[in-house]
């Protein structure tokens, strides 16, 4: 992986299991600051209803995603319940250089890999009040199939064992609580 340095603005990941609020607490932190910048991640899986091509995310095939990862286009990428995702660089590079806040919102093992590239980022983890809190807010979204939500919740289990990796972590309980912790740790 190609080493990154970070000349002035800041990176921020964000990461946690599947439903614990991440792109919740995301799209807050955006409205309190307009100019902080989210990545747009790629991904094989197919889009949900509402979702389009480059603005929830780029949405490709099996085969550009491999191209996109053996051109480096990727900062992190990872297999996430039988779909890839990952960071494209070039946007969240220009961003940095320009002095940004960027934002990445992704699954634990492209957020270990963000260690390696950008040290200097913050690696905050976002942890639900509980196993079964999680469950009821996957089950509540209604956007996946029961089948999905299983492999979502094995996931979480094993993904929820990485938090004390990050440098920081916050429950997720109530909501507001949750974002002013956040901006307080990125604001600082
Ligand atoms: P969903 O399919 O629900 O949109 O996303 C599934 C998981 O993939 C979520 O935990 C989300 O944060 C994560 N994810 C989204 N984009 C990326 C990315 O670019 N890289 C990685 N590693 N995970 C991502």
């Amino acid at each position: 992986m190609v080493e990154t340095s970070v000349s002035s603005g800041q990176l921020v990941v964000l990461t946690g299991p599947s439903g614990v609020g991440k792109g919740t607490l995301v799209q807050r932190l955006l409205t309190l600051h307009p100019d902080w910048f989210l990545s747009i991640s790629a991904t094989t899986r197919s889009p949900r209803e509402g979702e389009f091509d480059g603005q929830s995310y780029y949405f490709l095939s099996k085969d550009q995603f491999q191209t996109w990862i053996t051109e480096e286009k990727l900062l992190e990428w990872a297999e996430y319940a039988g779909n890839y995702y990952g960071t494209p660089r070039e946007p969240v590079e220009t961003q940095i250089a320009q002095g940004k806040t960027v934002l990445l919102e992704i699954e634990v093992v492209g957020a270990k890999q963000i260690q390696q590239t950008f040290p200097a980022a913050r690696r905050i983890f976002i942890l639900p009040p509980s196993v079964e809190i999680l469950e009821t807010r996957l089950r509540g979204r209604g956007t996946d199939p029961d089948s999905a939500i299983a492999k979502r919740l094995a996931q979480a289990k094993e993904e929820l064992a990485a938090a004390p990796e990050f440098d920081y972590q916050i429950v997720n309980n109530d909501l507001e609580q949750a974002l002013g912790e956040l901006s307080q740790i990125i604001c600082e």
